[in-house]
């Protein structure tokens, strides 16, 4: 089997001690790729460096709604600069991307007007620099689609990671161009909204995620204390995934592996 880990944090300080350890395990699960998204200007190097050493780690740069704080005065140009190299660099591979970019109203005090700024000017750039973007969207499903509207199609398209929406906007998103992301969140006690999202979102619009180092499967084996999530555990969920969409698992195994492959041009495949 193989799969693509379509959004995980291979940078985070929780995954550092053991990195080389984390990804062999993944690449022997049969991860063979993982997108590895920044999350703040602080992390772009680190996740350059991930790809420089890993020619499977697919590197997005980008701007969270959560980590909005310290961002620089230049931070546009700065990104700008960076995917531009980095597209040049990685060109007989695969596309990088934009992300983890997005709005979540569901945070303690959320900045909306900055959050929207923010992301708007991520989608302009995934525009123009014509790249795929990694969208995290949390209670602010409307403002995201008015801001589609204004934006218009991207011609890299993009992904929604760990989709938490409703299954209605499904059809909404697959017409802008969007893969839908599901994570481990199918199996949590809350799940009815994606596991109904993912009984409807079309075969050629599905991926697969771990979000490493959060959203930790609650398969029994990982209930210990401080456990983190890692990329190995996208079998996982590719097995409650593949049940839910009622397709054996290897199909949909190879279904979301393609998914990924159209998403960020990996080429040779
Ligand atoms: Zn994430």
């Amino acid at each position: 089997m193989k799969l693509i880990d379509a959004h995980c944090h291979l940078q985070s300080s929780r995954l550092s001690e053991n990195i080389d350890q984390t990804i062999k395990n993944a690449n022997s699960a049969g991860v063979e790729y993982m997108v590895c998204c920044a999350t703040c200007e602080q992390d772009w190097l680190d996740v350059q460096n991930l790809s420089l050493e890993h020619d499977f780690v697919i590197p997005c740069y980008g701007i969270h709604p959560w980590y909005m704080d310290n961002i620089s005065f230049e931070w546009e140009n700065k990104l700008a600069d960076l995917l531009r190299t980095e597209k040049t660099r990685l060109k007989n591979n695969f596309l990088p991307g934009i992300g983890e970019a997005g709005l979540d109203f569901a945070i303690k005090v959320p900045n909306r007007p900055l959050q929207e700024k923010i992301f708007t000017d991520q989608l302009i750039l995934a525009k123009e620099l014509e790249l795929p973007i990694s969208i995290h969207i949390r209670k602010a499903w409307d403002l995201f689609i008015n801001i589609l509207k204004k934006i218009g199609d991207l011609p890299a398209q993009g992904l929604i990671h760990s989709y938490s929406g409703s299954a209605d906007m499904i059809p909404i998103f697959e017409k802008y161009g969007f893969y839908i992301s599901f994570s481990d969140s199918i199996t949590r006690p809350n799940a009815r909204k994606p596991i109904k999202a993912l009984e409807i979102v079309s075969e050629n619009r599905m991926l697969i995620e771990t979000d490493s180092p959060d959203i930790l499967p609650s398969m029994p084996l990982h209930q210990e204390k401080n456990a983190i999530n890692k990329p190995e555990n996208l079998v996982f969920i590719a097995n409650i995934a593949s049940q839910i969409k009622k397709i054996p698992v290897k199909e949909f195994v190879v279904k979301t592996y393609n998914n990924g492959v159209r998403l960020f041009n990996i080429s040779g495949q």
